[in-house]
Parts: structure tokens; sequence; C-alpha cells
């Protein structure tokens, strides 16, 4: 497979700070410097069903009154057709042309039955009530979905998301490139050609990325495990390596053909804004 030959892009996510000092330090400080490699879009994370939900909201009408191209996720959680039309039409009055568009996990205290509605229904939700207006994201797992009874079935209800009406894809974080490349020949032969732009976690503390990576079922190989151990006392040994991993690891994606990178920041700009530099992409 060839590189891209049109320069990739680069999108940002954040989750929402829980209160308006937090979501006013994040616009200043952190998305006035990720916004200097001039991002397609800045992504805000939505806690379907908790306590983030109005956060999400207002991060993104923050971002865009400054300036930015901000993106919601929305999930429908526990809720009914006419909240989320609500959010969509609010959404639309504001400007906002993108969504990500997710089934969500369930925050913990929730109760115990997952979300029933899976991410395909509010592809199909979001395209009767607003037709084309907006531009749909949906998730993709390249290392496959944790409830998924196989990687088979998984990418059959990928396929059912893209062809409900969703544009395209970011992938859930992985280290492992034949991962990303082999997703990337299954879809094609199941005849997906919407774009796949990889996730990308910067690395910068072992005990939060096992945190995360137990969470969403992301593989952390042993040996990558083992580096970061041996340096896990040493922030800064850990950064500089985290960044030089994850920088390779992307020139490695993008020599697959990734059409641009989308960076789970965690509200930092530091180990991203040093990945982009060491791919140019600024
Ligand atoms: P779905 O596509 O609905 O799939 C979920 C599972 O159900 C899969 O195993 C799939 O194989 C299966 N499935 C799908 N359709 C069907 C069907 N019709 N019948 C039976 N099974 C089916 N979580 C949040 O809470 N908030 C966020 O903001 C958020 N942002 C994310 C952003 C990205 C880029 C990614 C990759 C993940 C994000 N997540 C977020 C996590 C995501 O919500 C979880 O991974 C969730 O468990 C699945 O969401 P999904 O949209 O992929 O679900």
């Amino acid at each position: 497979m060839n590189a891209t030959t049109t320069a990739p892009s680069l999108s940002f996510e954040f989750f929402p700070p829980r209160d308006v000092p937090g979501q006013k330090r994040l616009i200043e400080n952190v998305a006035g410097k990720l916004g200097a490699l001039e991002p397609s879009f800045f992504s805000v994370t939505y806690g379907a069903g908790g306590t983030t939900r109005d956060g999400t909201r207002q991060t993104v009408y923050r971002l865009i009154d400054a300036g930015f191209n901000a993106v919601p996720h929305l999930s429908m959680g526990a809720d009914d057709k006419t909240h989320i039309q609500t959010i969509l039409d609010d959404y639309c009055s504001r400007g906002v042309k993108r969504i990500v568009v997710l089934r969500g996990d369930q925050p913990s205290g929730f109760g115990a039955n997952r979300f029933t509605h899976n991410a395909e229904a509010l592809v199909n939700l979001i395209r009767t009530h607003c037709g084309d207006q907006f531009h749909l994201e949906v998730a993709a797992y390249p290392e496959i979905h944790p409830d998924a009874s196989s990687a088979e079935q998984d990418l059959e209800f990928f396929k059912r998301k893209i062809d409900a009406g969703a544009d395209s894809a970011i992938t859930q974080y992985f280290y492992n490139a034949d991962a990303y490349e082999n997703f990337l020949e299954r879809c094609a032969k199941a005849g997906i050609t919407a774009p796949i732009v990889p996730g990308i976690m910067p690395i910068t503390n072992l005990a939060s990325l096992m945190r995360f990576s137990q969470k969403c079922g992301a593989d952390i190989p042993r040996w990558l495990n083992n580096v970061l151990t041996d340096t896990a006392d040493d922030q800064q040994a850990t950064i500089d390596f985290g960044v030089d991993f994850v920088s390779r690891l992307c020139e490695r994606l993008l020599q697959l053909g990734a059409p641009g990178l989308h960076f789970y920041t965690l509200n930092r700009w530091g180990a991203t804004t040093r990945i982009c530099q060491n791919l140019a992409l600024h």
C-alpha cells in the first residue's frame, strides 16, 4: 500500500472539564497550543447518562466561540428520541458540522444493564432527523470490540454503521500497526470505503495507560509493558520513550495509508505536539 499523497488530517480529542474555569483553561492553555498544529477539529467526549453531558455542549460552544472547529461526541444512553433530537437541533443552530456517534460506555453506578441502543441506531436517528446536515464519524476497533463475539461479527456491525450513513470512522487506540493494516484489508474486502482514521494515545504514564487499556480492551504488548515498567519511576524518561515510540507508530500508520491521525490528548498538549513535530505535521 502507498503512503497517502494529501496531507493527513489531524484531530484532537478532549474530555469536558468539570467546571467553567476548567473549560476556560482548556481552551486558553491546551486548545490554544494545539491549534497551532492546524487541526481539522477538536472533539469533546460525552458521558451518556453521566454528569458530563452538559459539559460536552458547553465545551463545544466555548471552542466554537474561540474560533475552533468543535465536534461533540454523542450517544443515546438511556435518553429518549425527543431528548436527542433537541440536542441535535441545538447543535445545528450553533453551527456544529460534525458529530462522533457512539453507543457510549455506561458510567459506573448507573445500573447493571449496558445501554441497549447501538451506534447504528443513533446514526439512523440522526440521518432521519437531520438529513445530511452533519458529517458523522463512528468508532472502529482494529483489535476487535471487547463485547463482540467474533472479529467477523464486529466487522459486520461496523459495516452496518457505515451503511446506515456514517461518513468516516476513528479507531480505538492500539500499539500494533499490524492490527490497523489487517483491519483496513478486512474492511476493503467487505466493501467498506469510508476513511478510517487511527486513534492515537500518547504514552506519558504507565499506570493510567494500563487503567484505560483495561477498560477499553486495548492490547499493551508485553515488551512495551516491560519497557514502560522499567521507566515508570522516571516520568521524563517515560514521556521521551512514549513520544519516540508513538511517533514511529504514527509514521508506519501513515505509510499504510492512514488518512489522518486522531489524538486522545487527555486534555494535555505536550506529548501530542512533540509527536506531530516529529512527523513534520505542523
Ligand atoms: P457499537 O458500534 O454500537 O458497538 C458496540 C458493540 O455492540 C460491539 O461489540 C458491536 O460488535 C456490537 N454491535 C453493534 N451493533 C450491533 C447490533 N445491531 N446487534 C448486536 N450487536 C451489535 N465512550 C463514551 O462513553 N463517550 C465518548 O465520548 C466516547 N468516545 C469515543 C471515541 C472513539 C473514537 C472511540 C473509538 C470510542 C469512544 N468511546 C466513547 C467508547 C465507546 O463508546 C465504547 O467503545 C462502546 O463500548 C462502544 O461504542 P460503539 O459506538 O463502538 O458501539
